[in-house]
């Protein structure tokens, strides 16, 4: 079953730019420009072996806090342009090296930008530019979605909805992520009514520590045609019967959602059960280095700790297909060489 999943055609709709670098080249940049690393920290031993083990290993729960610290490791890499170029094209290899076709890939340009104040438009030209290339060399297709982070504020939200209307034409669309539980979404009504006004297509992450009655705010008033996680509607009929009338899809990451106790075990994952009740789910990985994981596993955990069908996570993966924000021709093409036959 292990290498049906692997060699499966795959979908990725819900995964982060920055926590995607793979960890020998944090490793290699913390190297480059002499940026030091906590040794007395397990977690970083200062020994590349040691560290990739202990991510591979990393499943046990971790505070926010612990989770925003190894997400710095990662932001720390984009030291310049030059770094956030090299660095997504590593990261679209490494995606297509698990198989995966089709691929929305979302990043937040403030967040990338704040270690060396890099230029937004000097960010966006150099992950186009990674992803000409990477569309070349491998075979996947690729779009971004532009992050808006709550944390950030309401300003810096205007400023990323400006940002992705002017390189709409190169991305599929926008998110808002961050501390939901700090920040709610209707903090953030007014710049996501118009981007949806202009025409971006829209996710939200929501619901995934917080009450599932939020994704109906998302939906209503955000305007997301997708949820991130969003693992708590499992708690909340009403929410339930709203996201298979309306066909909201829910990009669900079940390590993800372990290791920041959006569930409380892995074999508590409601994502089969949600599927069998008719609700939109697809896979994702979310942060695969944070988490150590890939897509691949994320299929096996399904499999392995919900007992899913090969059937199931098929149908998963045409749920990804059908949710996609990708251009109607990145899709033809991909359903025409991999997914029709599924
Ligand atoms: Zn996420």
């Amino acid at each position: 079953m292990k290498n049906i999943l692997k060699s499966l055609p795959k979908i990725e709709l819900h995964r982060h730019l920055e926590g995607s670098i793979p960890i020998d080249l944090v490793l290699k940049w913390s190297q480059k420009y002499n940026l030091p690393l906590p040794m007395k920290d397990p977690r970083f031993r200062g020994d590349d072996k040691e560290l990739r083990r202990d991510d591979i290993q990393a499943k046990t729960p971790m505070p926010f806090s612990t989770v925003l610290e190894r997400l710095f490791y990662q932001q720390r890499c984009f030291q310049n342009l030059e770094s956030v170029e090299t660095l997504t094209y590593e990261v679209l290899k490494s995606i297509a090296q698990d198989n995966i076709k089709l691929l929305e890939l979302r990043f937040s340009p403030g967040f990338m930008a704040e270690p060396q104040n890099l230029s937004f438009d000097g960010i966006m030209e150099a992950v186009l530019s990674a992803k000409e290339k990477a569309q070349k060399d491998f075979e996947i297709e690729v779009g971004y979605l532009l992050i808006s982070s709550r944390d950030f504020g309401i300003a810096t939200c205007q400023e990323t909805i400006d940002l992705a209307l002017k390189w709409k034409d190169h991305i599929v669309g926008i998110d808002l992520a961050g501390d939901e539980t700090k920040f709610p979404d209707t903090l953030f009504e007014k710049p996501f009514q118009k981007a949806k006004a202009a025409g971006l297509n829209i996710t939200v992450h929501t619901a995934e520590v917080t009450p599932a009655k939020n994704i109906l705010t998302a939906h209503q008033k955000l305007g997301a045609q997708r949820i991130g996680h969003g693992v708590q509607a499992a708690t909340d009929e009403t929410v339930i019967k709203y996201l298979i009338e309306n066909k909201i899809p829910l990009e669900l990451c079940p390590t993800s959602n372990f290791i920041t106790e959006a569930v409380s075990s892995l074999n508590a994952h409601p994502l089969k059960n949600l599927l069998k009740r008719g609700v939109k789910v697809t896979i994702n990985s979310d942060d695969p280095t944070l988490f150590g994981t890939t897509l691949t596993h994320e299929y096996e955990i399904c499999v392995e700790k919900l007992g899913m069908s090969l059937a199931q996570i098929k149908q998963t993966i045409l749920n990804s297909f059908e949710a996609s924000f990708l251009s109607r021709a990145q899709k033809k093409r991909m359903w025409e060489k991999y997914f029709q036959t599924f």
